[in-house]
């Protein structure tokens, strides 16, 4: 029997499709790693904003990003050995990070990080150029989408017992802007890499989103997995 493939599996798509409960499941059964790499753009926001760093000053994002050390540590984001992980989930950075991911100096800069984890394979990588940009040799893509009211209420639900939570109507209109920024940019636009496999979550339970993306990656491994 052949041993089974090292794979890389790229998973792209808009906010709130699932797409970092379905990677990190998809991670646990294959032992693979786990890159989310919305966090690192949000890291950058929350860089900028720190340092008073506009999003139309290109300079001074160039320089955030030559000055700042980002490391992955598992679940954890640390931002010059700082763990930044609550602070870029607030709804002023989740929005900052979609206007600084539109600039192509932000992005040159995260590619490394983003291409040195790729290289070892065994690693889910979610994003929104993951299969377009970042890793066009990935071995298998994926793009979860979703409506955006579902999508709305996943994320309303995710954050239903914190405090400072918006109301839905907030959540999808951040949403809908958040897409709308990400489609239309000019540098790697959210959009399915012409080889993906478009998964529509709108109406499947998550088990059933996991199942079917096994069911395109057994083939690649030898039949193996669960
Ligand atoms: O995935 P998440 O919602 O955490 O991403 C935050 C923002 O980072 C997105 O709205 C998008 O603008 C940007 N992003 C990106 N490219 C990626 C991942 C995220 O432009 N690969």
């Amino acid at each position: 029997m052949t041993k089974p493939q090292n794979l890389l599996i790229a998973i792209d798509g808009p906010a709130g499709a699932g797409k970092t409960t379905i990677s990190k499941m998809l991670a646990v059964s294959l032992n693979y790693r786990y890159l989310d790499t919305g966090a690192l753009y949000r890291t950058v926001a929350l860089a900028a904003h720190r340092q008073g760093v506009g999003v139309d000053d290109e300079a001074g994002l160039e320089k955030v990003c030559a000055d700042i050390a980002i490391e992955i540590d598992g679940e954890r984001l640390l931002l010059n050995g700082e763990d930044v992980s609550p602070l870029i989930r607030t709804p002023e950075i989740t929005m900052l990070s979609s206007a600084v991911s539109a600039k192509p100096v932000v992005r040159k800069a995260l590619l490394h990080i983003q291409r040195d984890m790729g290289r070892s394979k065994r690693l889910v990588a979610e994003g929104r150029d993951m299969g377009t940009v970042v890793f066009p040799e990935a071995d298998i893509k994926f793009f979860l989408d979703a409506s955006l009211r579902q999508r709305a209420l996943r994320r309303f639900d995710q954050y239903e017992n914190k405090e400072g939570r918006q109301s839905l109507e907030e959540i999808e209109q951040d949403i809908r802007r958040r897409d709308e920024n990400d489609s239309r940019r000019d540098v790697a636009p959210l959009r399915p890499a012409d080889d993906a496999v478009i998964v529509d979550s709108t109406t499947l339970p998550v088990k059933e989103v996991l199942d079917l993306m096994l069911s395109h990656i057994r083939p690649l491994i030898g039949h193996r997995l669960p």
